[in-house]
């Protein structure tokens, strides 16, 4: 399919660059390093011979998120916003941005957001998980109180959230100890960022924000295979769930939510989300440099969907919901 649209495609400003060493073997970092650093050569090359039409563009993880110290935490996502606008404005029919946010300071990342939207044309943010805040063994989830004026400020600017993947902190990994093979994205990125999810659904978010829209990569994390049992678990017993969201967490997964395929190239896995959640809320993603632009795009090209769903999924879903 030609003209497809990617929304989980990361970059790296130097600052941030080291973040991305360690989840490879170490002699494919030389190869991980050019593939952030660049973004009109190498990645427009990838993305022409695949039938990509554009990237929106995020920073790679956990950057910001894991700069305790709110002062730092400002001025590098605002140093890779900057940097980003203009990297855009080279190839505007080529590339769009999804701000970097810092969440340690709630009032400075909503100012950010809105700057970016407002004054750069950014089309979104992307955060990667908890923010770490003054103290770096904390984890602040986006569930707490101290973001209602944010949330308010991304449902008023109208732009979609991505909420992406980190490693729990190692106070939080007792379940993965002896078993490093499991942290990252083979398992504890998806786990963490799953549970993040159901902590928003829960927390009555968006019965405040009903407009909202969240999206989730890696075809939603393991939800579309597990949100039934969420709601329903023990249904026999006629508890109320102890949370304070009015409806069905299952509610909120279909009006609330959109996924990507980033880094899931799997036919099966994509059937059930569409099962789940609709075709209208899935849309195309690589995840690149982290995963190749070649395997995503030569899976979804030839799977098993119907010419309308390929369509929405690869390109038009994305054309809505960034009013690209
Ligand atoms: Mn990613």
């Amino acid at each position: 399919m030609q003209g497809k649209i990617g929304l989980e495609e990361h970059f790296a400003i130097p600052d941030t660059l080291a973040d991305s060493k360690g989840f490879l073997a170490d002699d494919t970092w030389p190869e991980l390093e050019s593939r952030l650093m660049d973004i009109q050569e190498r990645r427009l090359a990838e993305m022409d011979r695949h039938g990509m039409q554009m990237m929106l563009l995020s920073l790679n993880a956990p950057a910001v998120q894991a700069i305790a110290e709110p002062k730092r935490a400002i001025d590098i996502a605002r140093r890779a916003n900057d940097y980003l606008a203009k990297e855009v404005a080279r190839r505007p029919d080529r590339f769009q941005a999804l701000a970097a946010l810092p969440m340690q300071d709630p009032d400075e990342a909503t100012r950010e957001l809105r700057r970016c939207v407002k004054e750069l044309g950014f089309r979104g943010a992307l955060v990667n998980g908890f923010s770490q805040i003054n103290d770096p063994s904390s984890m602040v989830y986006l569930d707490d109180k101290r973001y209602a004026a944010f949330w308010a400020e991304c449902d008023k600017l109208d732009v979609p959230f991505y909420l992406h993947p980190r490693n729990p902190l190692p106070s939080a990994s007792q379940i993965y100890e002896g078993h490093p093979w499991l942290l990252g994205p083979t398992w504890a990125f998806g786990q963490e960022t799953a549970v993040h999810a159901l902590r928003l659904m829960a927390s009555g978010l968006f019965d405040r924000h009903p407009r909202l829209q969240i999206i989730l990569g890696h075809l939603g994390e393991g939800l579309p295979y597990s949100i039934w049992r969420v709601d329903n678990r023990n249904a026999w017993t006629k508890a109320p769930p102890r949370y304070p969201a009015k409806q069905k967490l299952g509610f909120y997964f279909q009006q609330n939510f959109y996924l990507t395929t980033a880094g899931n190239f799997r036919t099966q896995t994509l059937i059930d989300a569409m099962l789940e959640i609709g075709s209208d809320r899935i849309m195309f993603s690589t995840d690149w440099p982290f995963e190749n632009v070649d395997h995503a795009a030569i899976w979804f090209d030839a799977c098993p969907i119907s010419t309308a769903d390929r369509v929405k999924i690869g390109r038009s879903n994305a054309e809505r919901l960034f009013k690209l």
